[in-house]
């Protein structure tokens, strides 16, 4: 199957191919004719399967089959829940219009408007928002959302997650309704069904990959480490496997501030990603970690959520998340698009009820390993965080010796 196959005109395809994609990814497989065709979709599908591109290149193949109204109304709206997913998104929407006459523009919180507001005043095609800035905008009446005919709520999971649910009723009353609608989401509660069969008609369904299950490609090691000798642990990974690119998860915006500290006093060039740093330092910490001038991000979860870094050898789970759900988003940031990748872990004692999330989600037993000269202190006993869940027995669970394997999946 190649780009062409799937309906896709000769200016798109010229955009593509500069991209350097050969061949569509699963979810783009799916998901261009269907849109072409003018569906509705409900689409399964998380970071780093090539979903952006899924749904934006059918967006400009219909778009420039009509004819462009001269005032130029924004006539299609994607929502993404975090600034940094909505600048990605636009990013790629520039690419893939290169060369068709298609304007667009990104508009999120945390900078000024007034760019943005003289951006939308020349007329825009397509616009990325995140919900608090294209309300308050409209609110200001600088747009309007009259026009529009296709509308994508990516991540929609993470938009409810994050509190988003009031704005999106608020804005699918602004928006026509007898128009396409685009839902993709990484995981399917029932919460995202409600939302779906509310904004939804007739829709298909399609999927990357199965629901909760990681990929294939990522090779997870798991490495039973004390909290207080994670910093040295990272440190020799990073430096004996002289590991050039690397992107670190912790819980806290503190603790990311905390590990770049120190990578730094150990010559080893880190920058953090967090909600506390302005837009426009996160920009560049994300540019300076593409360009290679950073060696390590380190990163929280809703910070990191959607981050656009093709093909990434080595993520890192310096703390494990306390939702499930988002080890699956991280370690999505590695083995994309086809590259293989590999996700460790480092678990202390008060994380291996963390631990025992993950397991139940992916449905799998992980190995345990340890580091060589950073054996856990096994009196060490869990703080006893919540009530209701076990800790899978600190110090009991047996450790295989440091060696990599494959997730085993069992369905
Ligand atoms: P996404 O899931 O949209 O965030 O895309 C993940 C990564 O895969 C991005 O870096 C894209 O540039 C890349 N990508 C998207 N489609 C393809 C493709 N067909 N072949 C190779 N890489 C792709």
């Amino acid at each position: 199957m190649t780009f062409k196959d799937l309906g896709l005109s000769e200016k798109i395809l010229k955009a593509v191919e500069k991209k350097g994609y050969t061949v569509p990814t699963p979810i783009q497989e799916k998901s261009i004719p269907l849109v072409l065709k003018g569906k509705d979709l409900m689409a399964s599908a998380q970071t780093g399967t090539g979903k952006t591109a899924g749904f934006t290149l059918p967006i400009l193949e219909l778009l420039t089959k009509n004819e462009t109204p001269k005032n130029r109304p924004i006539r299609t709206l994607i929502l993404t829940p975090t600034r940094e997913l909505a600048a990605q998104v636009f990013e790629n929407v520039k690419e893939y219009s290169r060369n068709l006459d298609i304007r667009s523009t990104v508009i999120f919180g945390g900078v000024k408007a007034n760019p943005q507001i003289r951006q939308l005043r020349n007329g825009v095609d397509i616009l990325v928002a995140t919900p608090g800035r294209l309300l308050d905008l409209h609110n200001q009446k600088v747009l309007s959302l009259a026009k529009v005919e296709v509308f994508v709520l990516d991540e929609a999971d993470r938009m409810l997650d994050m509190g988003f649910s009031r704005d999106i009723n608020r804005i699918m009353e602004l928006i026509p309704a007898k128009r396409q609608t685009l839902l993709f989401s990484a995981t399917f509660s029932k919460e995202i069904r409600k939302l779906a069969n509310g904004i939804l008609s007739n829709p298909m369904s399609v999927e990357a990959e199965p629901e909760n299950s990681t990929a294939e490609m990522v090779v997870q090691k798991f490495y039973r480490v004390d909290q207080a000798r994670k910093t040295q642990a990272i440190i020799k990974l990073i430096s004996e496997g002289n590991w050039k690119q690397v992107l670190v998860f912790t819980r806290t915006k503190y603790g990311a501030n905390k590990l770049c500290k120190k990578m730094v006093q150990n010559k080893i060039s880190a920058a953090p990603i967090h909600g506390n740093r302005s837009q426009n330092q996160r920009i560049k910490a994300l540019k300076d970690f593409k360009d290679g001038k950073v060696r390590i991000l380190v990163a929280t979860d809703i910070a990191a959520r959607g981050l656009d870094i093709p093909l990434l050898p080595h993520v890192v789970n310096f703390e494990l998340p306390n939702q499930p759900e988002d080890y699956v988003h991280r370690i999505g940031r590695t083995g994309r698009a086809g590259a293989s990748g590999e996700a460790i872990s480092f678990v202390a004692v008060d994380e291996l009820e963390y631990l025992q999330s993950i397991e139940i989600l992916l449905n799998t037993q992980m190995d345990l390993g340890v580091i060589e000269g950073f054996e856990p202190d096994l009196s060490l006993k869990p703080k006893s965080k919540s009530k209701k869940r076990k800790p899978s027995g600190g110090g009991k669970r047996s450790f295989s010796s440091q060696k990599s394997y494959r997730p085993k999946r069992r369905r």
